[in-house]
């Protein structure tokens, strides 16, 4: 039997439906929340995803404040600018979007963002409240993936979770949280052996390794849900996930979509953080 196809569409929806609701509420108490996108340099996929964040933003009634910053700019530069956004009423949550320009030190500006701004969690004082089980905005695409598992009722608790990649921005915190949610998990990366077999022994996959066909139909135990991180190009020009999605939904028992699975949770999950942001700061 073909795997139920996971709605990414729908559930993204609801979720930034819920943040509106949660926005007007604000706007009655004279608050209105404010997200500041900072982007260096003129990268093609970087622009489309900084378009779309200010896309959802006003969508959902947030204010978005854009800074396109030319490719040379200096890393004093950028930490100014984060510093006035970091002192202003009116920005509640700051990101900058990765990857930075070379002579940019990626990890001093994200410690630069104060933690009650940093509405993508990659302050280390962020990664340690939720390594650490304390409240935390959870990072957007990690979180987003919880929520879809959650929207279909996947259980994770007690299953064999296996998450191909260990980055920073998602494999380790996708980690982090299947494991806060009971699951007992697996993490996989380039020098992993026998990926197959351990896929195979996995109830949830969760592939981020940016690689086409990464995940097979023979590395998927019947019934098995399988979540889809990653976004390639393939030679057409289309994008595709990692997951060979004809041949795993005819034996995984859910499956997500690239397009349509958790791109759309990713920024829909930067909005609901932006809204907390705001709601914490007031
Ligand atoms: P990185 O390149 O930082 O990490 C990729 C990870 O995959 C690494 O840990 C790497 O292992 C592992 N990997 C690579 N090849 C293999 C292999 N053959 N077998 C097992 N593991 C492998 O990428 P990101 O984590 O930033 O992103 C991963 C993917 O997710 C990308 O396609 C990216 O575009 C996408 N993405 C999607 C988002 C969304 O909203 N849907 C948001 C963010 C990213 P090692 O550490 O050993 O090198």
């Amino acid at each position: 039997m073909s795997a139920t196809i996971i709605d990414g569409k729908l559930v993204s929806a609801q979720i930034k439906n819920k943040c509106s609701e949660k926005v007007k509420l604000l706007n009655e108490q004279g608050i209105n929340p404010g997200l500041a996108v900072i982007i260096v340099g003129d990268d093609p996929a970087s622009r489309v995803y900084v378009n779309n964040k200010k896309k959802d933003c006003a969508q959902c009634g947030i204010e978005s404040f854009e800074y396109a910053l030319s490719a040379d700019t200096t890393q004093q530069e950028l930490l100014a600018l984060i510093e006035e956004l970091n002192n202003r009423d009116d920005v509640n949550g700051i990101l900058c979007q990765l990857p930075l320009p070379k002579q940019l030190d990626e990890n001093a500006v994200i410690q630069a963002i104060s933690p009650q701004k940093d509405v993508d969690t990659f302050h280390p004082q962020n990664v340690g409240r939720l390594v650490t089980g304390q409240p935390v905005f959870l990072p957007c695409t990690p979180a987003g993936v919880m929520e879809l598992l959650k929207a279909y009722n996947i259980e994770v608790s007690g299953k064999n979770c296996v998450v191909i990649g260990r980055s920073n921005i998602v494999g380790k915190p996708m980690a982090m949280l299947l494991l806060q949610h009971n699951g007992t998990v697996t993490i996989c990366h380039s020098k992993t052996k026998n990926l197959k077999e351990i896929c195979l022994g996995a109830d949830i996959i969760v592939s981020a390794a940016g690689r086409i066909n990464m995940v097979t139909a023979d590395m998927v135990k019947p019934g098995a849900a399988v979540i889809d991180v990653g976004i390639n190009r393939r030679e057409d020009g289309k994008l595709c996930g990692d997951v060979d999605f004809e041949n795993v939904k005819e034996v995984a028992g859910y499956i997500t979509p690239v397009p349509g699975g958790c791109g759309l949770m990713t920024r829909a999950m930067l909005i609901a953080n932006t809204v907390a942001a705001t709601e914490m700061q007031k």
